[in-house]
């Protein structure tokens, strides 16, 4: 880790909140005597609140993150919503990292009426189906990469920007919710064509290498009083070999063309020596339209002879005749 990095961090942001969700640990944020949705301001009788509200989609892995904050009108608006968007968008890499949602780990087909590949996790392994006339990977034998062609199911960019500020928007401390009315009309709004947070790129790092699949990190940051020239909060939210830095706009304390200068959050216990160094990217997820029928590709290293953690499973091909 840069020491210029951290520095960075400590000069001009404060930690409002951390979380490192394991299984089995329960942690429910809010008051559950005296219930207000954060989401439309509302509370009973005129809203229910019986529904459990995942912090984090359980999709992603999270059990145990609850709040009390989010009405079950909200948590089916977003749940059939920008929540979908969300799984849709991210389950080839889930899949890949082995992480378990609400039913395990997602299996990946090809889909349609024709029989294609599936790429299923079961009894610890993968097991991989494909055929040779569409083969859902290739075998780069000459440099132990392997590259997976994963199609993800229809998804809408934009909405699933504004699920992942959703989830910052839960896990902010309630002090500083009124900094960000705006936003939270932005993501209730199912009109994806209304602009807002349009010049928020999610910085993205890819850490290379076998991950725990069943820790969740999660950290709300705030800038420091003292500075100006820094986005004014960020959620920082990692699992499996991902991590995602979200800017979560607020109109007061955010300059409408503000351009900002900044280091991404390192990644905790990187770089692995063993593995390649984290890949960065900026992910623009702000496009209204509907994306059907993408390809994502995945590479992975592999060993002979044994398998490293990553692909962890039967990586052979399974010519079956359909
Ligand atoms: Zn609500």
């Amino acid at each position: 880790m840069h020491d210029e990095v951290v520095k960075f961090y400590v000069d001009n942001y404060e930690v409002l909140g951390q979380w490192m969700l394991r299984p089995g640990v329960r942690t429910e944020l809010g008051d559950k005597d005296n219930r207000i949705c954060r989401f439309c301001g509302e509370k009973e009788p005129k809203v229910s609140f019986k529904k459990v509200a995942h912090a984090i989609p359980e999709s992603l892995g999270n059990k145990g993150l609850t709040s009390y904050y989010e009405c079950d009108s909200c948590n089916e608006l977003f749940g059939k919503g920008i929540e979908n968007d969300l799984g849709n968008w991210s389950k080839p890499m889930r899949t890949m990292a082995r992480i378990r949602g609400k039913s395990g780990v997602p299996t990946l087909k090809k889909g349609g009426d024709s029989p294609g590949w599936r790429i299923e996790f079961t009894n610890g392994g993968f097991e991989i189906k494909s055929y040779e006339d569409d083969p859902v990977f290739e075998m780069d034998e000459a440099n132990n990469r392997i590259t997976f062609k994963l199609k993800r199911d229809p998804y809408t960019p934009v909405a699933v920007l504004k699920a992942f500020m959703k989830i910052g928007l839960t896990l902010m401390p309630a002090v500083e919710i009124g900094n960000f009315e705006h936003l939270l009309a932005w993501i209730r709004d199912a009109d994806h064509s209304r602009p807002f947070a349009d010049k928020c790129p999610i910085i993205y790092t890819f850490s290379p290498g076998p991950r725990p699949n069943d820790l969740i990190g999660a950290m709300i940051l705030r800038r420091k009083p003292v500075t100006a020239n820094v986005p004014y909060a960020y959620l920082i939210l990692m699992y499996g070999n991902e991590q995602f830095q979200v800017q979560l706009p607020s109109k007061a304390h955010d300059g409408a063309n503000a351009q900002y200068s900044i280091h991404p959050f390192p990644v905790p216990r990187s770089p692995d020596p063993q593995f390649d160094r984290p890949g960065r990217t900026l992910l623009d997820l702000t496009a209204q339209e509907v994306v059907r029928g993408e390809v994502f590709p995945i590479i992975m290293g592999f060993t002979v002879g044994e398998k490293t953690e990553t692909t962890r499973g039967n990586a052979g091909q399974d010519n079956q005749d359909p």
